[in-house]
């Protein structure tokens, strides 16, 4: 079974096209499960400072649990409630909170902010040149470790999306993709292979072949997601993100019902 557990709606203000059109790509596709996993509002943000376009609003989060669940009853698509939450230190109870309010079958964990940097968003793209781009990394990576010790995600999103414009530091990353393994595995969190970064400047898949290699010596299991901002995109990249994750050893990919996994072989 191959699943698309990374889809988004036009209610984060950043993605196009209705719940359904979706779920007919899908159909289309030959998906037998999708999961949408819009942004959570931005909970780290007083109320009157939110950024537009980022994520849902708050009172759009009810209106997008409810839209899901009436996508459930549709078929023949197997549809599960899922969300990308963003992950900013200092703020887990709030997090916690709102998570606890909705029955989510999984939550994605994700960093995007590096204090308070969008680092990738294209037009916050002039603030990597005032990095040491290995400093970034390290930095980076020390997040996206603690958001997997918070015990609030079951996926870790993207887990190397700094490379996205393609800065890259010429050291060897493996002692940062194998530090971080061995967080994730400690976590007990899933690694979310995420096929997007083949339509940004690094043209690679998310995350690195090298830390999915860590990953897997680990025992750390897989998801799987297009991050589709479109609907046209559902399901897009996947074979090679399923080809990759062959390479790597992997036979099986993790999905979630009520936020307990669910193993099912890839075919
Ligand atoms: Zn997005
Ligand atoms: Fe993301
Ligand atoms: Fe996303
Ligand atoms: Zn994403």
């Amino acid at each position: 079974m191959i699943v698309d557990y990374h889809i988004h709606t036009k209610m984060c203000g950043h993605a196009t096209g209705e719940l359904e059109e979706y779920l007919a790509v899908a159909n289309r596709q030959g998906l037998e499960e999708i999961g949408f996993a819009d942004h959570l509002p931005l909970y780290f943000l007083p109320p009157d400072s939110m950024l537009a376009g980022y994520a849902m609003t708050k009172a759009d989060l009810p209106v997008y649990v409810d839209a899901v669940q009436r996508l459930q009853k549709k078929g023949p698509v197997r549809v599960k409630l899922g969300v990308e939450a963003d992950y900013v230190p200092g703020f887990e109870g709030e997090l916690e909170k709102l998570l606890k309010a909705y029955p989510f079958d999984y939550v994605i964990g994700s960093v995007h902010f590096i204090d308070g940097w969008s680092f990738d968003n294209q037009e916050e793209i002039d603030r990597y040149s005032q990095w040491d781009i290995w400093e970034l990394y390290e930095r980076y990576f020390t997040l996206v470790r603690q958001a997997a010790m918070s015990g609030l995600f079951d996926i870790m999103a993207h887990p190397d999306l700094i490379k996205k414009f393609n800065y890259l530091p010429s050291r060897d990353l493996m002692p940062l993709y194998e530090d971080t393994v061995q967080v994730f595995k400690k976590a007990g969190v899933c690694v979310e292979v995420n096929a997007a970064g083949l339509r940004y400047p690094v043209r690679e898949i998310y995350p690195a072949q090298g830390f999915l290699k860590a990953a897997f010596r680990q025992g750390l299991t897989v998801s799987l997601g297009s991050d589709a901002h479109q609907p046209e995109l559902v399901g897009a990249g996947l074979a090679e993100a399923v080809a990759l994750i062959k390479a790597t050893g992997y036979s099986e990919i993790t999905t979630f019902e009520h936020r307990n996994r669910v193993v099912k072989n890839i075919y």
